[in-house]
Formats: C-alpha cells, structure tokens, sequence
C-alpha cells in the first residue's frame, strides 16, 4: 500500500507522514529530503540551481540514500551525512529552483519508485499522489492557512537553535508555494482522488489518527 502525503511548504507533513508509517509500522520516505540533497550537492559543486543538464550529471553520479532509525531520518549523499545541512537557510532558498527542472526530477522519480517498488509506505511531498504513485491507495493533501504554516515552520527553526523573524519565514513559505504551484513540471496540486485535510487548529495526533484510520479503511 502506498500512502501519498502532499500539500504546501509548512503543512507538518514531514512530522505527520513519519508518526503515520510509524502507527501502521511502514516505512517512511521524505522526497523533499531527497530535492534538498541535491541542491545541496549542487551547492557544494558550484552548479548553478537552474542548470539542468548538470543538475541531471549530479543526480546520476550521487547517491541519495535516506534511512529512518529510532534517531530519526538520516540523508547522506555519495556516503557523506548531510542530514542537518539540508535543512539550512542556503538550501531551502534554492531548492524550489532545482525542483522546478523535469530533467532532474525525472532522477528523482525514478529513484523513489524504485525505493518504494516493495512493501508499503508513507511518502511525502509536491507530487507524490499526482505523478510519482498516481494510482496510490491513499492520496492525502495537507494544508494549513499561511499564517499558522509559518508559524509551524518558525518554531521547528528556532527548535533548532537558529533565529529568525516569523515574517522572513512566512516570505520564505509562500515564495517557495508559488514557486512549486506555477512551475510546468509536476506543480504542486490536489491529485484527483485526494482527501484534502486542513490541519489548521489540529493537533498532530489528531492528524495522523485521521489518516492512520484512511488508510486502515483502504486496507480493509
Ligand atoms: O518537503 P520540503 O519542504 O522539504 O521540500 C523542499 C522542496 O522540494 C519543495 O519546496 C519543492 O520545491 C521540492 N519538492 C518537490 N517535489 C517533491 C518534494 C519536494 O518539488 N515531491
């Protein structure tokens, strides 16, 4: 069984989609984790975030391996631990234009099919119930209003020890949106066949319970 798990920067599906594997005892992959390490590979190259020809090159000539331990996810690329530093300011800029590239995500579609072709999972992202698994058992977009998405994504940068104003963050939320909602190659959309869950006002508990039991009732 798949469960695909999409919806706007901010939404608590990273957190969400984790806790979910977890209560069905699944596994769990984070495709944003996976457009993070290459903007990071990138990054570290000198590559230009909307070079696609080499962004395909980098895509090929690393490994992106994710695994999910007691800790928590690990990223490494090409065998180095990248998990913290694809989630820092520099990446998080430039990750909506890497992504915006069908060449590279050609790559990393092709990688998660792969990583998912055995066993059920929990899979997160833009596109995962519109392109990558549109026939997935579960299809869930999961949103918030703007306001408490920046304020969910603010408290989760500053739990990390770093300082920034929520009014960066809230810019930071709906530039990376439109950038992922208007781009040509699989823009961010409510798949046909998705329940759309508004989590504003919810716990996360009450959030995975809600998608916990969709998924029970497809299986049944
Ligand atoms: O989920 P997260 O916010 O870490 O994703 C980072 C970025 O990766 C998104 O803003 C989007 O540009 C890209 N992404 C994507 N398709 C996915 C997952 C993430 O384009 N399936």
């Amino acid at each position: 069984m798949i469960v695909a798990i999409d919806g706007p920067a901010g939404a608590g599906k990273s957190t969400v989609a984790r806790a979910v594997a977890r209560a069905l005892g699944i596994g769990y992959l984070d495709t944003g984790a996976m457009y993070r390490a290459l903007t990071l590979t990138a990054l570290r190259n000198g590559v230009a975030a909307d070079d696609g020809p080499a962004l395909i090159g980098l895509a090929r000539d690393n490994a992106i391996m994710l695994t999910d331990g007691p800790g928590g996810m690990r990223v490494a690329v090409s065998g180095d631990d990248v998990t913290v530093a694809i989630r820092e300011a520099d990446v998080t800029e430039a990750v909506s234009t890497v992504a915006a590239h069908p060449g590279g995500r050609d790559e990393m579609v092709a990688r998660q099919r792969e990583i998912m072709r055995d066993g059920d999972w929990v899979c997160d992202g833009r596109d995962i119930g519109s392109v990558v698994f549109p026939g997935a058992e579960v299809k869930v977009f999961l949103t918030a209003s703007v306001d408490e998405r920046a304020r969910r994504r603010h408290a989760e940068i500053v739990g990390r020890g770093e300082q920034v104003d929520v009014r960066e963050v809230r810019d930071e939320v709906e530039r990376r949106d439109h950038a992922d909602s208007s781009r040509a190659a699989s823009p961010l959309v409510v798949a046909d066949g998705a329940r759309v869950v508004d989590t504003t006002g919810m716990s996360v508990d009450e959030v995975v319970d809600r998608i916990a039991g969709l998924a029970r009732e497809a299986a049944a």
